[in-house]
């Protein structure tokens, strides 16, 4: 199952892709990463999918990446008498930590934490920033505001404070949980929602401890603020555009998306560009053209990957919505401008064996049109310097540990392989011709780059570059 494309796909399961038969059908058309969402479903529910992927895996021979979604700390109002209110613009509307039921004039707001930081002029969004409130008053355990744009309340909406640091950590009691479910599963990837600062990644390190890559999910402005350092503690990026662009204005999510997708490739991380992508899809077999675009424009900007959300995950076209993708993706990487826009912004090279020797690696594979670069990595490190040069060659990364080759799934141009390491140069050879044969790069013929550690099973010793030819 090899891959005609650089560019990967994330597809979040949901209740629309639960069954074998189509999580299946969602790996055969193109998503190279499952996105599990626990703002949503059972732990049952999780684990069930969970398993079918790995099963689907096995079938496969291909690893397939796992990433766990925390819901994080999603601020939330509680319920309404009726279920509902209509607010207008000019009522007043009061938030408190009263448990009773709301109505047109309250609702309970069962956050204190948010009440410590509210000063009066501040505003909150309301169910995806559609409801505006001013805060006039505010204290401990309340807050009078003024509706700026009203609509339909419902129970349990989102509330987002954005312009705030909130004194809460991005791991709620309900995320610890969710984690420490997920990590006994095995996931791969775990994704961190309304990160704010650089301690919310230490903390969740600290946690995980190794046993999953970590993903900060920009959708924060104070995030945003302080976007490198974020970087420089995550594994892999997340563009969060939906709460992202509820927290900002939409207008500056474009080049927010821009220079997030920059600032990973300059650090090797891979980032992710999610929501609405094929929105329309939900409920349509076929894209705006506009969804095009924005997938298409993610690609061109050099992104690892894009995600699939309700579409894959509730939508009535979850397959169609990854054929699609596909299709995009391929097309862009086809088209000759693709080229230029990514060569248009090369991150330099770092004064590190590993980046000496990938860079030499592009070089060489260009000017032979090699059939791939193959790199013997551990602990994926070299693969993804390999990935961040964004050369025009396929990397092959032959990769000692599952969890590795799983981490790699994400990565742009990586094609992961789980093998044992070679013994001796003869072995690294041998095994990079013939799996480079086996997974359909290479043909008797062809030229292939090898880059390798001596002496071999030492992770970080990137210092070999070999050209073979495959017989
Ligand atoms: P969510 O995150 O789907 O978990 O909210 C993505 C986003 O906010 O865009
Ligand atoms: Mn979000």
């Amino acid at each position: 199952m090899r891959r005609h494309r650089s560019a990967k796909i994330v597809a979040t399961l949901g209740p629309a892709s639960s069954t074998k038969e189509r999580i299946r059908e969602l790996a055969d058309a193109g998503a190279d990463v499952f996105r599990f969402n626990f703002s949503h479903g059972s732990h049952a529910d999780h684990a069930a999918r969970f398993q079918i992927v790995r099963e689907v895996e096995a079938e496969r021979g291909r690893p397939i990446g796992v990433i766990l979604d925390l819901q994080g700390p999603k601020l939330r109002v509680a319920r309404f008498a009726d279920g509902k209110v209509i607010l207008k613009r000019g009522d007043p509307f009061r938030l408190d930590l009263d448990p009773a039921p709301g109505d047109a004039s309250r609702v309970n707001l069962p956050h204190p934490e948010i009440f410590r930081v509210l000063r009066p002029e501040q505003e909150l969004l309301l169910d995806d920033g559609k409801i505006r409130l001013r805060v006039l008053r505010c204290g401990a355990d309340f807050a009078e505001t003024e509706v700026q744009a009203g609509g339909t309340l419902s129970d349990r909406k989102g509330v987002n404070v954005p312009n705030a640091v909130l004194p809460i950590s991005a791991l709620t009691d309900k995320d610890r949980a969710d984690l420490s479910f997920g990590l006994e599963l095995g996931v791969d990837w775990v994704a961190l929602s309304f990160v704010q600062r650089p301690d919310d990644l230490a903390e969740a390190r600290r946690l995980i401890a190794g046993r999953a890559a970590v993903m900060a999910k920009l959708e924060k402005p104070s995030a945003i603020d302080r976007l490198e350092e974020i970087i420089e503690l995550s594994d892999g990026i997340m563009v969060a555009r939906g709460d992202l662009g509820v927290e900002m204005p939409p207008e500056v999510v474009p080049g927010l998306q821009k220079r997030i997708i920059r600032a990973a490739r300059s650090s090797g991380k891979p980032v992710i560009v999610a929501t609405q992508m094929l929105e329309s899809m939900i409920a349509a077999p076929a894209p705006t053209r506009a969804e095009a675009s924005d997938v298409a424009t993610a690609i061109y900007d050099g992104a690892d990957a894009v995600m699939l959300s309700a579409e894959s995950a509730s939508g009535a076209y979850p397959v169609e919505a990854v054929t699609i993708m596909d299709r995009i993706i391929t097309q862009v990487e086809r088209d000759e401008l693709y080229r230029s826009y990514l060569d248009a912004f090369h991150a330099q090279a770092e004064h590190t064996q590993a980046d000496a020797i990938t860079l030499a690696a592009g070089l060489v594979a260009h000017t032979m049109s090699c059939a791939a670069i193959v790199t013997y990595t551990t602990s994926g490190a070299t693969a993804l310097r390999a990935s961040r040069e964004r050369p025009d060659t396929p990397i092959l990364g032959l990769i000692t540990r599952m969890v590795t080759a799983r981490k790699l799934t994400l990565a742009w141009g990586v094609h992961p392989v789980f093998t044992e390491d070679a013994k001796d140069l003869d072995e690294m050879v041998g095994k990079a011709r013939s799996i480079a044969k086996a997974e359909g790069f290479a043909q008797p013929g062809s030229s292939i780059v090898i880059t390798a550690g001596l002496p071999f099973g030492t992770p970080g010793a990137t210092n070999l570059l070999r050209l073979a030819w495959v017989t």
